[in-house]
Order: C-alpha cells, then sequence, then structure tokens
C-alpha cells in the first residue's frame, strides 16, 4: 500500500472544516507560544487590489513524503519518525528526544505564509508540544463558553464520557495514547482510523469532496483515478521529498 491525497482546488471552498476536524480527532491546542498546532493548516494569499483581487485558500498538511527528510533526520535509534510500510510518516512520541532536527529537516516546517492572518508565520508540519497532558485546555476548563447559555467544555467532555486529558486514544504501539511536552507531533494521515477502514478525519469532514484519499498503488482508488485525470502538481517539488499529497485544477489553469 501506498497512502496518499488529492486536493481538488476547484472543489476547496475554504470552509476550514478540515482543520476543524483534525483538531477535535486528534485534540491538538489552539494557537500560542509563536506557532499553530494545525496539523491540517492553510496557505492563504491575497493578490491584487479591489475590485481586481484574487483570493488563495491552499490546504497544506505534512506531505508523507516518499523521501522523507524529517525521517532521514532523526537521530535516535530507533527512529522516533519513520516511515509505516503504507507509507505513511509516524511519529513515535516515547522514542522522541524532542530535539526538533526534523522540524529543521522539513522544508514544509519553514514554509512562510506571504500573505494573509498568519503573514510571516510557518505553518506546522511538524509542531513542538510546550505543553504535553493538557495538549486542548478547553476540555478541562470549566467556564461556560457563552456566561448563562452554554456549557464549558469541561461539561461537554464529561458527557461525552471523555476523560481528562481527553485525548484519542490510539490503539498501536507504533504512536503513544496520549501526547507529552518537549516532544514534536504531526499529522499521522489519523493512521488510528485508516488501519480501521475509516477515512482521515478531515477527508470524511469536508463538504465539497476536495480532499480523495487512498492507496495510490491501487487504480480503482479515488486519488488514483483523480490523477489519472487531472494534471498534479506538489508543494515545493524542486526539495525532492516526492510529496504523497497532490493538488489538482489549481487557480486559472484548466482541466
Ligand atoms: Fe477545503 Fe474541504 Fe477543507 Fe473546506 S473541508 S477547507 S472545502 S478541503
Ligand atoms: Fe516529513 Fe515534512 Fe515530508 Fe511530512 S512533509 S513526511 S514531516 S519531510
Ligand atoms: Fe526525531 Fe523527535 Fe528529534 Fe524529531 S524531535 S528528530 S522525531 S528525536
Amino acid at each position: 500500500k501506498k497512502y496518499g491525497m488529492v486536493i481538488d482546488l476547484h472543489q476547496c471552498v475554504g470552509c476550514g472544516a478540515c482543520a476543524l476536524a483534525c483538531k477535535n480527532e486528534n485534540n491538538t491546542r489552539t494557537r500560542d507560544e509563536g506557532q499553530s498546532y494545525n496539523w491540517a493548516d492553510f496557505l492563504m494569499k491575497t493578490e491584487g487590489s479591489f475590485p481586481n483581487v484574487k483570493s488563495t485558500t491552499i490546504p497544506v498538511l505534512c506531505n508523507h513524503c516518499t523521501n522523507a527528510f524529517c525521517v532521514e533526520a532523526c537521530p535516535v535509534t530507533p527512529k522516533a519518525m519513520f516511515k509505516a510500510d503504507d507509507n505513511t510518516t509516524l511519529h513515535n512520541q516515547g522514542r522522541c528526544i524532542g530535539c526538533r532536527l526534523c522540524q529543521e529537516a522539513c522544508p514544509y516546517s519553514q514554509f512562510e505564509l506571504a500573505e494573509g492572518s498568519f503573514k510571516g508565520e510557518s505553518y506546522s508540519v511538524i509542531s513542538f508540544n510546550f505543553h504535553g497532558r493538557e495538549t486542548q485546555p478547553m476540555w478541562s476548563d470549566g467556564k461556560e463558553l457563552i456566561p448563562g447559555c452554554t456549557a464549558s467544555g469541561a461539561e461537554s467532555a464529561q458527557k461525552a464520557g471523555a476523560t481528562p486529558p481527553a485525548m484519542n486514544q490510539y490503539e498501536s504501539g507504533d504512536y503513544q495514547p496520549v501526547r507529552r511536552s518537549g516532544v514534536v507531533e504531526k499529522c499521522i494521515f489519523c493512521h488510528h482510523r485508516i488501519t480501521h477502514g475509516l477515512l482521515p478525519a478531515c477527508v470524511e469532514a469536508c463538504p465539497a469532496q476536495a480532499r480523495l484519499f487512498g492507496d495510490l498503488n491501487d487504480p480503482a482508488s479515488a486519488p488514483a483515478l483523480t490523477l489519472k485525470k487531472h494534471q498534479a502538481s506538489v508543494l515545493l517539488e524542486e526539495e525532492g521529498t516526492e510529496p504523497n499529497v497532490f493538488y489538482v485544477r489549481e487557480y486559472g489553469v484548466k482541466g
């Protein structure tokens, strides 16, 4: 198997449902300490001036590269950042020493947003966890979200049967159920879901079916069929990472 994703930019409306679904599924923290924790993030660009304005939104995530520089750079044995047999780039928190060499090596973790609300910031393919168990503090916060009107995060977590730290209970020995501080974290293509026949959370949540996920080696899979139909591009092709997240139907390109 070779898992990969195709993102159809004509279908994507930039709604952000993928990013929210990812946060919900993986309990990633909101933005602080000078970095975001968006495993499913965006590149956003606005060009021109009114009335001739062009706005571009490109969903970005770990490219699960065939030639993964992050894995190459990881100094521990066995590697904390590693490739699974299905091509997914996984991370083992227990083995990670938090040196951040993977972040330095990943060309997509140093990508700067040229414009938009996060101008000048890198998007976070790999994030460094400064906070550990309390990854998303909202679920232990007793304050009503809207005073006198809604439940608090803690109440919602309790009603849903979640016990703090309200983490997703990953079931593989390859990755840990509860993330800890002082190590990195990143998108794992929702490995805990795909190994149970489910789609990654971002793919399932997309209302426009802009994200197609599956086995690139299977000619009948949704991404393989789309790649046959449309010309595709990848981010920073010149780096030689051989990404497995592809983009089709870029703005201004017919086909
Ligand atoms: Fe685009 Fe789909 Fe994400 Fe919305 S959920 S931003 S349409 S990829
Ligand atoms: Fe590694 Fe970065 Fe490629 Fe993801 S995008 S596999 S973190 S080099
Ligand atoms: Fe490996 Fe962890 Fe260092 Fe990254 S931060 S290179 S995963 S030990």
